[in-house]
């Protein structure tokens, strides 16, 4: 069957934004994208820098259109997941806290604030089960065990355009490149307990602000636990508070470029 509706679940990040400028050259058929915007207070503030001044601009430069879409509720006010997390009185702990085995605790993040409001407006869109969507998602050859990894819409198809076109994430950064773009930043939540300890001491060192927040957050959560009578949970995996598991001026060498694994291309990955 044909479908009409043809997007791009784009989150800002390297493998998407790659996506983007093969869309531009008229290398994959995608005159959409959408990116679920997780709240300006919650994803990477240099993503959403990214999009406004680089993603945005190109986009509208080559005809594509780029839709960043906030999760809205029932009665019509939206809703940002470091406001959930932080709501008065909210027991909700939608994102994978580290449990103290530094296992991540189950999620409905991605579903509630990705996965759910592309579906919405796909479905706004005309989208049904019987002209489903097809939609795009940013997982490149060396991320190929991220595929085939989530529950489909039935107004969904999915499909792959980086493993069609045999592309690794250092492919994606020389596409960027070669189009007169910079490279983009890892996108996700600025506190997810994805993070590898790399990005951590990075946020440490170049994003002090978001790395204080995040360890508020975890504090937040951790009064809120006492009050419980429940164990502590944590952003990281070594069992203890951010700001003494991450040190100050601590160097480790970088590893390979490798994504966090949670939401890089704005889908459900584990
Ligand atoms: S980046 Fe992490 S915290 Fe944010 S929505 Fe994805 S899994 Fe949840």
């Amino acid at each position: 069957m044909t479908t009409e509706l043809r997007s791009i679940s784009y989150g800002g990040g390297v493998q998407s934004t790659a996506l983007l400028v093969l869309a531009a050259q008229g290398r994959i058929d995608f005159p959409t994208f959408l990116m679920a915007n997780v709240g300006d207070d919650s994803e990477n503030p240099a993503t959403l820098r990214y999009v406004n001044e680089y993603a945005r601009p190109y986009a509208a430069e080559h005809g594509i259109e780029l839709a960043v879409l906030d999760r809205v509720k029932r009665d019509g006010t939206t809703e940002t997941l470091m406001g959930r997390l932080t709501r008065a009185g909210s027991r909700s702990l939608p994102i994978p806290v580290r449990m103290s085995n530094g296992a991540p605790g189950t999620r409905n993040c991605t579903a509630d604030f990705k996965i759910k409001v592309i579906a919405k407006e796909l479905k706004r869109r005309g989208a049904t089960a019987a002209r489903p969507a097809t939609i795009g998602i940013g997982i490149s050859l060396d991320e190929i065990h991220r595929a085939n990894n989530r529950k489909i819409e039935p107004h969904e198809e999915i499909v792959y355009p980086l493993l069609d076109l045999g592309l690794r994430r250092t492919d994606c950064a020389r596409i960027i490149r070669d189009a007169g773009l910079p490279v983009p930043p890892k996108s996700s939540c600025f506190f997810c307990p994805f993070h590898r300890p790399e990005t951590w001491h990075d946020m440490r060192r170049e994003q002090p602000a978001e790395f204080e927040k995040a360890c508020q957050l975890e504090d937040l959560l951790n009064r809120r636990r006492d009050e419980l009578g429940k164990d502590h949970v944590y952003l990281t995996r070594f069992a203890r508070p951010l700001r003494e598991a991450i040190p100050d001026g601590v160097d480790l060498l970088p590893m390979f470029d490798e994504a966090d694994g949670a939401c890089d291309s704005g889908y459900c990955f584990t």
